[in-house]
C-alpha cells in the first residue's frame, strides 16, 4: 500500500509540518508502505515526489520556481535543484493508498483538504471535516464544550460587525464578564499566530485590532495567571484511548509563536506531576472534549490546570505536532506506544473508518 505523505502547507507550521513529514519518513513501517511525499509550497501549490530528506534545503530555499506538468525547481544561493513535479490536488486519487496529511493549521488542519479526500474518496490519517472545522474554531468549540458540560474559562465571542457598529457594547461585554488580563485570538489560527494577552481597555482595543487581521470574528477570554499547560493524547475513532498528561512547562509567561518555534523556550514534563485525581478527571475530559466535536485518528486536547486544582480545558488539536520529540507522540511513547506503531495505528483507523462509511 502507499501513504500520499502530505506536508509544507500554507500556514505559519509550514517548517514544523516538514519535520513532521521527515519523522514519519523514518519511522513507518517499509515493509508494508511506499512512501509518495507530496509538498505544498507556502503558496499553495502541489509539488510531487520532493525528497523529504532535502527539508532543511525546503525549509531554507530561496525561492521555488514552478509550471505545472514541469519539474519544481528550487534555488539556494547559487544553486538550483528539481524536487518534483507539480500537479493538481486531485490528481492523487489511487485505490491502493492512504493519505497521511502531516499539515497543521489553517488549510491543513481545519477540514479543507479533508472535504478534499472525501470528495476523492481517499481514506485519511486523522479528524474528519467536521471535528477538523469545530477543532480550528475556538468559538464554536467553546460552544461544544460548554454544551457538553466542560470546564472552561468564561469568553466573549467577538464577530467583526459587532465590533465595527458596537464597539462600547464589546467593552461592556467583555468588562462586566471577564476581568484583566484578557487573551484575544482571532477565532480560526493556531501555533499563537494573532493571540495576545490586554491589561487594560486600551490594550484590549490594540489585540482585538490586531486578531482582526487574521479573521472575521475573535474570541476574548478570561486570562489565567500562572496557570499550568497539561496536555493529553487521544487516540481513536469509537473505542478511544488516552494517555498519560504530559506538562509543558514555561519559562515564559505566555507561549506564543516565538517560544514555542523559534526559542524553544518550554520543556515537557511526561508525565505531568498531578494527582491521581486530577490526572483521571483531565483524562475523562479529554474523551469528553473528544466526542464534542466528533473526533476520530487523533487529537491533542490541551488543559490549563490552575494553583488549586481547577481544570478548565483550552482547546482540542486534531493534528498536533507529530515530529518524534513533539508532545504527542511523547506522550504515547510513555504511555507504551512507540512512534512507529502510533503510525500504524492511525493508519489502521483511518481504514477503518473508511471502510466503515463506504
Ligand atoms: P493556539 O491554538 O494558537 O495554540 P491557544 O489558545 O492554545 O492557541 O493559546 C496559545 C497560548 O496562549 C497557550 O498555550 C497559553 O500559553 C496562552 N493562553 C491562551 N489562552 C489563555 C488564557 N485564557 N489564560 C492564560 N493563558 C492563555
Ligand atoms: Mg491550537
Ligand atoms: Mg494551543
Amino acid at each position: 500500500m502507499k501513504i500520499f505523505l502530505i506536508y509544507g502547507g500554507k500556514s505559519a507550521e509550514h517548517d514544523i509540518s516538514i519535520l513532521t513529514a521527515y519523522s514519519i519518513t523514518q519511522e513507518v513501517y517499509y515493509q508494508y508502505y511506499e512512501i509518495e511525499p507530496v509538498y505544498i509550497t507556502r503558496d499553495g501549490q502541489w509539488v510531487k515526489g520532493p525528497v523529504i530528506h532535502q527539508a532543511d534545503k525546503l525549509r531554507n530555499a530561496e525561492s521555488l520556481r514552478l509550471s505545472v506538468g514541469k519539474e519544481a525547481v528550487f534555488a539556494q544561493k547559487d544553486q538550483e535543484s528539481s524536487i518534483g513535479v507539480l500537479i493538481e490536488p486531485s490528481s492523487i486519487k489511487s485505490e491502493d493508498a492512504v493519505i497521511f496529511p502531516a499539515l497543521h493549521g489553517p488549510n491543513g488542519e481545519d477540514g479543507t483538504v479533508q472535504g478534499l479526500f472525501e470528495v476523492l474518496g481517499m481514506p485519511y490519517v486523522g479528524a474528519g471535516v467536521l471535528a477538523s472545522a469545530v477543532g480550528m474554531d475556538k468559538i464554536v468549540s467553546k460552544q461544544l464544550f460548554q454544551q457538553a458540560g466542560l470546564p472552561q474559562v468564561p469568553y466573549v465571542p467577538v464577530p467583526k460587525r459587532y465590533w465595527l457598529h458596537q464597539r462600547e457594547d464589546v467593552y461592556n461585554r467583555c468588562e462586566g464578564t471577564l476581568i484583566y488580563p484578557m487573551f484575544v485570538k482571532p477565532a480560526n489560527l493556531g501555533s499563537s499566530v494573532g493571540i495576545s494577552k490586554a491589561e487594560n481597555r486600551e490594550e484590549l482595543t490594540e489585540a482585538i485590532n490586531l486578531a482582526f487581521q487574521y479573521d472575521r470574528r475573535v474570541i476574548v477570554e478570561q486570562g489565567l495567571q500562572e496557570a499550568r499547560e497539561i496536555e493529553v493524547a487521544v487516540l481513536g475513532n469509537d473505542d478511544i484511548h488516552t494517555s498519560v498528561p504530559g506538562e509543558l512547562v514555561k519559562s515564559v509567561e505566555f507561549y506564543d509563536y516565538e517560544s514555542k518555534y523559534i526559542n524553544n523556550d518550554v520543556r515537557m514534563q511526561i508525565p505531568a506531576t498531578l494527582s491521581e485525581e486530577t490526572t483521571e478527571k483531565i483524562r475523562e475530559y479529554a474523551v469528553r472534549a473528544f466526542q464534542a466535536i466528533d473526533g476520530s485518528g487523533l487529537s491533542r486536547c490541551d488543559f490549563f490546570v490552575t494553583s488549586n486544582s481547577e481544570i478548565f480545558i483550552n482547546e482540542v488539536n486534531t493534528m498536533p505536532g507529530f515530529t518524534q520529540f513533539s508532545m504527542y507522540p511523547s506522550l504515547w511513547k510513555q504511555t507504551g506506544l512507540s512512534y512507529g506503531d502510533l503510525i500504524e495505528e492511525l493508519i489502521q483507523l483511518a481504514l477503518r473508518r473508511a471502510e466503515e462509511r463506504s
